[in-house]
């Protein structure tokens, strides 16, 4: 398949980032061996492949449901401030509860997801990001279950876009900046 020319470089290519899915697959189905009712909560759009690839690499009996967010962005830059636009079809409450997220960047969003979450009394609640930009973050959050540590660049594919393209690319890239820096595209989680 043709790189497309927005493209800087790759980032991870297929391979490792399938080699690392199963990694976490395995050490979730480890620890949730012995949970009565587990739910991995995907947050869409970005996290759509991550949580298709991870849960069927469970060896453990669970449920998937997502959420929806947005978050005020304007291009590539966060605005701090998140909004829930969609809700989960089934409640969390009493049940074990993992978050599946794509990126923690200045870790408002999930800041915002584990306190909404908490409110309804999971049994217990965890959270599995496939990538996370450490400098950027503005305030902490608990990542339990992490995919890879990236430096501070725009990525897409695998489930991340910018401005809704470059979704469905097999491998993560790093974007070009003169395409995130001189259009305010918007990005949609
Ligand atoms: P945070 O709230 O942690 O600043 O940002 C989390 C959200 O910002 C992610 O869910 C994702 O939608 C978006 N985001 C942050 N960095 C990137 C990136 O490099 N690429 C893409 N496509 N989205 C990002």
């Amino acid at each position: 398949m043709k790189v497309p020319d927005a493209i800087e470089r790759v980032l991870l290519d297929e391979e490792t980032i399938a080699a690392r899915v199963q990694e976490l697959a395995a050490q979730i189905s480890a620890d949730y061996a012995d949970a009565e009712d587990l739910v991995l909560i995907g947050v869409l759009k970005g996290a759509f492949v991550f949580l298709a690839d991870l849960a069927r690499r469970l060896t453990v009996p669970h449920h998937v449901d997502f959420i929806a967010l947005s978050s005020y962005n304007r291009g590539a830059v966060s605005m701090g401030a998140v909004r829930l636009i969609m809700d989960t079809r089934a409640s969390v409450t009493g049940r074990h509860v993992l978050v599946v997220e794509d990126i923690v960047d200045t870790g408002y969003t999930l800041d915002y997801l584990l306190r909404t979450f908490r409110a309804r009394q999971p049994a217990s609640l965890r959270t599995c990001v496939l990538l996370n930009k450490p400098e950027r973050r503005r305030i902490e959050v608990p990542i339990d279950y992490l995919g890879f540590e990236i430096p501070d660049v725009w990525v897409v594919g695998y489930g991340l876009d910018y401005a809704d393209r470059f979704r469905t690319l097999p491998y993560i890239a790093v974007l070009k900046r003169e395409v995130y820096e001189q259009r305010s595209g918007g990005t949609e989680n």
